[in-house]
Formats: C-alpha cells, sequence, structure tokens
C-alpha cells in the first residue's frame, strides 16, 4: 500500500472533514451522485478559493478520470467534484499515450486512487475525424495521425460505413481503453486484490447524464 496516509483535510477547523473514500463502489457511487447533482442543476461545490485552501495541506483523492478535450466536458463539473477530489486526465478522444499511462499510474500508486473511470463523449471530434480517416484512406499527418491511429481499431469494430460508426466506435473505444488500462503493470495487480476498478462511461453532450458501460 504506497497511498499516502489519510491526509489532514482542512476543511474547517470546528469538524473533520468527511472521511477518504477508499473502495472501488464508494467512489463510483460518489461520482454518480455528483453527476445526478450536476444534471438536477443542485451542484454541491463552487469552485472558489476557500475550497481551493481546504485542500492545500494534503489530498487524498477517489478517482482518476481520463476524458476527453472537448471544451464541453469539464470533469470536475459535470460530476460536481471538488478541490482534492479526482485526478483529472485529458487527451484529444481520451487517447492513451505514456504521459497518460504514467499520470494514472501516479495516482494509483502514490495517492491511492480506488477508481479509475474512461469517459468518452457523444459528437467526439477525434472520433469523427478517425470515421473520416479510415473511410477515405487519409491518415492525418504529424501528431494527430497519432490519435486517429489509436482511435481506428475502434472504428474497424464497428465498420467504418456504418451510418452509426463514430457513436458507436466512440463505445468500442471507451471499452478498449478500459481493458488496456485494466491490464497495466500495478493497476492489475490491484484490480485483482480488489483495491481498484476500472470503468467506463459516456457523456451525454445534450442531457449532461454520464452513463456508465458494461
Ligand atoms: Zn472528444
Amino acid at each position: 500500500m504506497t497511498a499516502t496516509s489519510p491526509a489532514a483535510r482542512p476543511g474547517s477547523s470546528a469538524q473533520p472533514g468527511p472521511a477518504p473514500i477508499t473502495r472501488p463502489a464508494d467512489a463510483l457511487a460518489a461520482l454518480v451522485a455528483g453527476n445526478r447533482r450536476f444534471v438536477s442543476g443542485r451542484p454541491e461545490h463552487g469552485h472558489d478559493v476557500a475550497a481551493a485552501a481546504a485542500t492545500s495541506g494534503g489530498q487524498q483523492p477517489h478517482a482518476v478520470v481520463l476524458g476527453c478535450i472537448d471544451s464541453r466536458v469539464p470533469l470536475e463539473a459535470i460530476f460536481d467534484q471538488t478541490f482534492g477530489s479526482i485526478c483529472v486526465v485529458r487527451s484529444g478522444g481520451e487517447v492513451v499515450d505514456r504521459a497518460v499511462l504514467g499520470s494514472i499510474s501516479f495516482a494509483v500508486s502514490a495517492l491511492g486512487v480506488p477508481l479509475i473511470m474512461v469517459l468518452g463523449h457523444a459528437r467526439c471530434g477525434a472520433v469523427a475525424a478517425t470515421v473520416d480517416a479510415v473511410r477515405s484512406g487519409e491518415r492525418p499527418d504529424g501528431d494527430l495521425g497519432y490519435l486517429v491511429d489509436e482511435i481506428t481499431p475502434a472504428v474497424q469494430a464497428v465498420g467504418p460505413e456504418d451510418p452509426d460508426a463514430a457513436e458507436k466506435a466512440m463505445r468500442v473505444h471507451v471499452t478498449r481503453t478500459v481493458r488496456r488500462l485494466r491490464d497495466m503493470p500495478g493497476v492489475a495487480q490491484a484490480v485483482a486484490a480488489g483495491r481498484v476498478d476500472v470503468v467506463g462511461a459516456v457523456y451525454d453532450l445534450d442531457t449532461g447524464w454520464v452513463e456508465q458501460l458494461p
């Protein structure tokens, strides 16, 4: 166990903060509840400087969420999470590279997060670009091509000519990414021991709902 010791949560001097969330199921429940608050228009957390200062002494986040860079999917907001609650990693199409893997690894091994979530979303530009690239046979040059290469297997799996290829491929891509993270060194053992879970989910741009994938 390499998690940091339960850090003091100096949220208030009068009362101790809430107990840290250390079980995967509890962490998932916290995200689900936060998303419900967001959707219902009753978020608990503002992002004011007092909340930032309350966690300045240490952190024990309960999840690391890997999401897309899409500006419409701000992760702390859609899960109604506050300072110190979740680690966030974002890349185009939530594509994994070494920096992403290292960051998730750090969250699990050094910060002791019990939950890894991969979050895709509807109408993802990176997935749409990949569908276009596969259909046309024209792979983008440079680093954008890396994103396309990483999403291409999901597009191939659903069939690029499927009219709903982008939506279906996005879900397959999330599921494939979940499997990849599950097998990461350091994560696989923690998953086997029940200390960590890896889940996939999809965000609906219109409603704000996060749907967990099976
Ligand atoms: Zn996206």
